[in-house]
């Protein structure tokens, strides 16, 4: 698998190389500006004591506190922390928040964990890194096999190590300790408003498009619920098992694959999307490549390469995972006419609605959903516009547009500190 860092830099070459940035802001840019590996000691429920490696990169802060979720995953590892965290620094500034990027991992596969297991090692986590994070400096949020109840034992954590309850130190905590109950659905929402955005310029009705979702995780199963809802065709699904798609045509209801694969009270399904037998089963590889007309990479880095880009049917894709398509398949994919969302517009839902969290946990303020869910949609459609703007501007496709503003943006925060 090609490094994410590496594609991530050369996303970063390619905006760079069209407006002439200055090689000192270019240098600060290549580099994050601090790295946290930090070891945790979990006592497993054998009794034995099993250490786990995590890390926090901390991007850029010139726009504000870092930003950035914390991903428990076993293919975590520095490169790919250093990716997400320098992409978050990017979206935070495509969509204007005043943030910098950061982002946290820890190498385990939390599946295999209890409940217990899983509380420990979200606690060792903040125990090793409390000092570095916090409302003003850096707030941590969910990502990959992270959720609202992990974030509640880190918020509780960080709140003890304090000494005072601390509810703007993470972001996608539970509504009942100051979480926002938009925020579950925000970052597949983003995501929906700019589907919507699209299909209007295009002059298309969702009845005539067909959605592929590849990951069945927060994003790609509420992504599907919110198209299906609005009555687009969802033809296919996956998980990290394997991929569904329908038969004859007739669409999957994410709905009814949710309710079969998620056991109540389980943080993890032990069930896939396989086991709907009514379903034609595939393999992710061949959901990818599927016969649709949109497509959603909702899962983790590195699915759209250079092998597979050319066989790529869908006319839209739309990234809410990050860093799904390797820069080389990038390039086939404009040749081929291919409208790609990248990422850092797509997925930043997330991020904005964790944005409007903090802001409320600081404030001591609550909005109500609705509101909520209208200022996330014009900070979507108004950076969309802008960066629609920006690639016309430039002559370059949707990620080197979003690149070249956000770009822009930091290089201008780093002026105004003196940094550059
Ligand atoms: N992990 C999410 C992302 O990649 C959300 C980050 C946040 O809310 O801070 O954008």
């Amino acid at each position: 698998m090609k490094n994410p860092f590496e594609n991530a830099m050369q996303q970063l070459t390619n905006a760079a190389d069209v407006i002439g940035v200055d090689e000192n802001v270019l240098s600060l840019l290549q580099r994050p500006q601090q790295i946290h590996e930090i070891a945790i000691p979990v006592k497993m429920d054998n009794g034995k004591l099993k250490t786990f490696r995590g890390y926090r990169v901390q991007y850029n802060n010139a726009r504000g506190p870092y930003k950035g979720g914390i991903r428990f995953h076993p293919m975590v590892d520095i490169d790919e922390v250093k990716a997400l965290s320098f992409w978050m620094t990017i979206k935070c500034a495509v969509v204007g928040l005043p943030y910098g990027g950061s982002k946290g991992g820890v190498e385990v596969d939390p599946r295999e964990l209890s409940k217990r297991e899983l509380q420990e090692l979200s606690r060792g986590y903040v125990r090793g890194l409390y000092l570095e994070i916090g409302p003003k400096i850096d707030i941590p949020a969910p990502d990959v096999y992270t959720n609202e109840q992990i974030m509640g034992w880190m918020m509780d954590q960080y709140s003890l190590l304090k000494g005072y309850t601390s509810p703007g130190s993470f972001t996608g905590k539970p509504v009942e300790i100051g979480g926002i109950t938009a925020r579950a659905s925000a970052t597949a929402r983003g995501g929906f408003i700019l589907l919507e955005r699209m299909m209007k310029k295009l002059n298309k009705k969702p009845a005539e498009m067909r959605v592929a979702v590849q990951g069945f995780g927060n994003a790609g199963y509420t992504f599907a619920c919110l198209a299906y809802d609005a009555g687009y065709t969802i033809v296919g699904v996956s998980d990290s098992k394997g991929a569904i798609v329908s038969k004859n045509g007739k669409g999957i209801n994410p709905y009814d694959v949710f309710e079969r694969k998620q056991e109540k009270g389980k943080i993890y399904c032990d069930k896939s999307v396989c086991d709907m037998k009514e379903y034609k089963a595939v393999t992710n590889e061949e959901l990818l490549v599927m016969d649709c007309d949109v497509l959603v990479p909702a899962a983790i880095e590195n699915q759209i390469t250079a092998e597979n880009a050319q066989d790529i049917k869908a006319t839209t894709v739309i990234e809410l995972a990050n860093g799904p398509t390797t820069p080389e398949a990038d390039v086939v994919l404009h040749d081929k006419g291919v409208v790609v969302i990248p990422d850092v517009l797509a997925n930043a839902g997330g991020v904005t609605v964790s944005y409007f969290e903090w802001l409320q946990n600081i404030q001591n303020t609550s909005w109500s959903e609705s509101e909520t869910n209208r200022k996330l949609s014009e900070i979507m459609t108004q950076s969309y516009e802008q960066m629609h703007k920006s690639a016309e501007k430039y002559n370059v496709n949707y990620r080197t547009a979003s690149f070249i503003l956000a770009i822009e943006r930091i290089t201008s925060a780093m002026e105004g500190r003196g940094w550059v």
